[in-house]
């Protein structure tokens, strides 16, 4: 299963939680916010990249995609967000997370013809976002939904999701799953305009 982590870089947590998967010798996926790297937050995505985690785009300031389309802000929220992180990381950026989980066609279009990168959802959600998450819902909701293949949502800028993660790793690793990153879970390179809800759910463009 492959766990991600949007709404990062922030420095502390997302520290935490590379830390943590480094430690338990774990994988994931990261879904960086373009606005959120600068001259501090830049090396946490180079040493994800460096650690074998890719980071993909969660947008420039984390807009919805149809509202991006409507307002002609593509070329910022898309192509700006993905060249900024790119950058950071060191590598080109293949796969987009959708902010609150929602693309229409319109968008899909963009990324597939424009940008060149699949669509990145989920089959599980922490609820980590949520008012009143803790630690304890968070891996709750994590073990209890997991399936051989998922995807799972996280966010690396809550701190009970950085204290959730070592035990969400330890109670994984008890059930039998292996994490791995997205391009691992799907077997390739994450083709451009295809929906990845988990490994057996994945929409061709
Ligand atoms: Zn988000």
């Amino acid at each position: 299963m492959a766990l991600t982590f949007d709404d990062g870089p922030r420095a502390g947590t997302s520290q935490q939680v590379t830390a943590a998967l480094r430690r338990a010798g774990d994988q994931a996926t990261f879904f960086a916010i373009g606005g959120a790297v600068n001259d501090a937050t830049q090396t946490m995505l180079r040493n994800d990249t460096r650690y074998g985690m890719p980071v993909g785009s969660h947008t420039m300031s984390h807009m919805d995609l149809p509202m991006i389309m409507r307002s002609g802000a593509e070329h910022r929220e898309f192509d700006e967000a993905s060249a900024r992180i790119a950058q950071a990381s060191g590598r080109p950026v293949t796969l987009l997370r959708p902010p609150h989980g929602v693309a229409d066609e319109a968008s899909r279009q963009y990324l597939a013809d424009h940008l060149g990168v699949g669509i990145a959802l989920y089959d599980v959600d922490s609820y980590d976002w949520a008012v009143g998450a803790t630690a304890r819902s968070v891996q709750w909701k994590v073990t209890a939904q997991v399936r051989s293949g998922s995807i799972i949502l996280m966010h690396d800028i809550h701190r009970h999701t950085a204290a959730a993660l070592p035990h969400i790793l330890d109670a994984l690793r008890a059930k039998g799953y292996r994490t791995v990153t997205i391009t691992e879970l799907i077997d390739r390179y994450p083709r451009p305009g295809y929906v990845y809800y988990s490994r057996d759910n994945i929409i061709p463009w």
